[in-house]
């Protein structure tokens, strides 16, 4: 609509710009015809006059001539009157002058008053002759107020014109402008809106022949393509959902399979105690505060082994979880059960720490799984009578690129006393079936499953290296409260 506006007053100017160029040139044209009848009809009074005033002037001198001029000056006539005996001539311009000079040598000469600029007057002079020889001339001046009068009415009327034909094209401009441009492009906008809030948006009718409505079929074809499109994208996404789930799904059922063996060894340590403390009690060699402590001990065994238990269960289910609102230190709480029996198979010593207060939001289950990837790696690489540390700390730092504030994060960091990595394996670390580790010993997928899970829930994972001296993986995750 705005735009039929623009090109109506664009139209209109150009329309009154026209009028105007030709009216001026119709009124110019129009003014010379009128100086030229007011100069014909001066010089037609003035040869008229000459033969009366001639013979007043031989009969009565020049008084009766000055006379006559002077009744018909004062009289209320278009045309003044004036007479100019011999030896006396017009003294306002130059133009005159020459004029009257002229006359005097016997022709009757019209010109315009003032010689220069807009001419506000028509002067005729017609020579009068005496008897005597000598020569007198009469002036006979007609105001051109007429032709002003006539401007002024003639630019009136262009100008109503104009008012005219501006208020009815803009009236019209507005009123075509929205039933045949305005309505229908507020509809495409409509449906384009639609389409960027992701809603199901109806294709528009095109029941017009025109420009626009080529332009509203092109818009509902890219509409019904970009439907498509996006219910494409939504299948694949969610394929990819699942594919991904059932990817961390197998990444976590390897990493208990390659724990299994473990845990009939894991297991053994703790029954042992609970077969020789219960056989104690049961063949009488302890009793009172004895057979109490024996007991508590044989409750405590149970205790390990339902944790290590609970934690391989825990470990090998399907995530359900959603968001959840949860300590930090949870989502290490697990290593010791889980990875306890492999680290004392390899002499290596696991220290978990829990002395944060931090709150992160999550889902736990995946949280832990990324740790126990890197827990596991960590493992894989430390000698024997090193140590691998789990710490849970809060950190100042700057995330990466896209990931976030600066500000205080969530820091989980599993440091190793390892060989380090080495620079040109760096790059590709998170790549997904990029591994180091002789075939069927690794699948590449551990630190690719585990970086695409922090990412997930708005974290990164940092690596510090150091060839000889260890590793330090540092997974960051947001701190969350309780409202968030
Ligand atoms: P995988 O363990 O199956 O090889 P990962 O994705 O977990 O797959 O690890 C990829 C590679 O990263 C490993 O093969 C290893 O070369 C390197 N890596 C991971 N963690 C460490 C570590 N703590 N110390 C040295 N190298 C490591």
């Amino acid at each position: 609509m705005r735009i039929a506006l623009k090109i109506t007053l664009a139209l209109t100017l150009w329309t009154i710009g026209v009028l105007a160029v030709t009216s001026e040139r119709e009124l110019d044209h129009e003014f010379s015809l009128i100086e030229e009848d007011l100069a014909e009809a001066l010089v037609l009074i003035g040869r008229s006059l000459a033969p009366v005033l001639e013979d007043a002037w031989v009969r009565g001198g020049p008084e009766r001539v000055e006379q006559l001029t002077r009744a018909a000056y004062s009289s209320e006539q278009a045309v003044h009157l004036r007479w100019y005996p011999p030896g006396l001539a017009p003294s306002d311009g130059a133009g005159l002058a020459a004029a009257h000079a002229r006359a005097v040598a016997g022709e009757t000469q019209t010109v315009r008053w003032p010689d220069e600029g807009e001419p506000e007057a028509i002067v005729t002079y017609v020579p009068l002759h005496h008897t005597d020889g000598s020569v007198a001339t009469i002036e006979l001046r007609r105001s051109l107020d007429v032709r002003r009068a006539f401007a002024e009415r003639t630019y009136r009327q262009l100008w109503l014109t104009a008012a005219v034909i501006g208020v009815c094209s803009a009236l019209m401009a507005v009123g075509l402008g929205w039933l045949l441009v305005g309505q229908r492009v507020g509809r495409m906008v409509g449906l384009l809106r639609a389409v960027g809030r992701g809603e199901k948006a109806r294709p528009l009718p095109t029941r017009a022949h025109d420009e626009l409505s080529e332009l509203t079929v092109a818009m509902n074809q890219m509409v019904e393509d970009l439907e498509d499109a996006r219910a494409r994208s939504e299948r694949e996404s969610a394929e990819r959902e699942r594919l991904t789930q059932e990817l961390r799904h197998t990444d976590r059922l390897a990493t208990i399979g390659a724990l299994m063996s473990r845990l009939a060894h894991e297991l053994g340590t703790p029954l042992n105690v609970i077969a020789a403390r219960t056989k104690l009690v049961a063949r009488g060699q302890v009793d009172g505060e004895a057979a109490i402590a024996n007991a508590r001990i044989a409750a405590e065994q149970t205790d390990r082994i339902t944790a290590i238990v609970r934690s391989f269960l825990d470990f090998s289910r399907r995530s359900r979880e959603s968001q959840r609102f949860a300590p930090a230190v949870a989502v290490v709480e697990h290593i010791e059960a889980l990875l306890g029996g492999l680290a004392r198979e390899r002499h290596v010593e696991l220290v978990v720490g829990t002395r944060c207060d931090a709150h992160i939001r999550g889902d736990l289950l995946l949280l832990q799984q990324a740790v126990t990837n890197l827990v596991v790696n960590a493992l894989d690489v430390s000698p024997p009578q090193t140590r691998v540390t789990v710490d849970v700390t809060t950190v100042e730092v700057e995330p990466p690129p896209g990931r976030g504030r600066p500000g205080r994060y969530v820091c989980i960091t599993v440091g190793d006393r390892g060989p380090g990595i080495d620079p040109e394996v760096l790059p590709h670390l998170f790549e997904p079936f990029f591994t180091t580790k002789d075939p069927g010993k690794g699948t590449g997928l551990g630190l690719s499953i585990a970086s695409g899970i922090v990412q997930e829930h708005h974290g990164w994972i940092a690596v510090s290296t150091d060839k000889g001296t260890g590793t330090q993986f540092m997974l960051h995750l947001p701190i969350a409260d309780a409202e968030s």
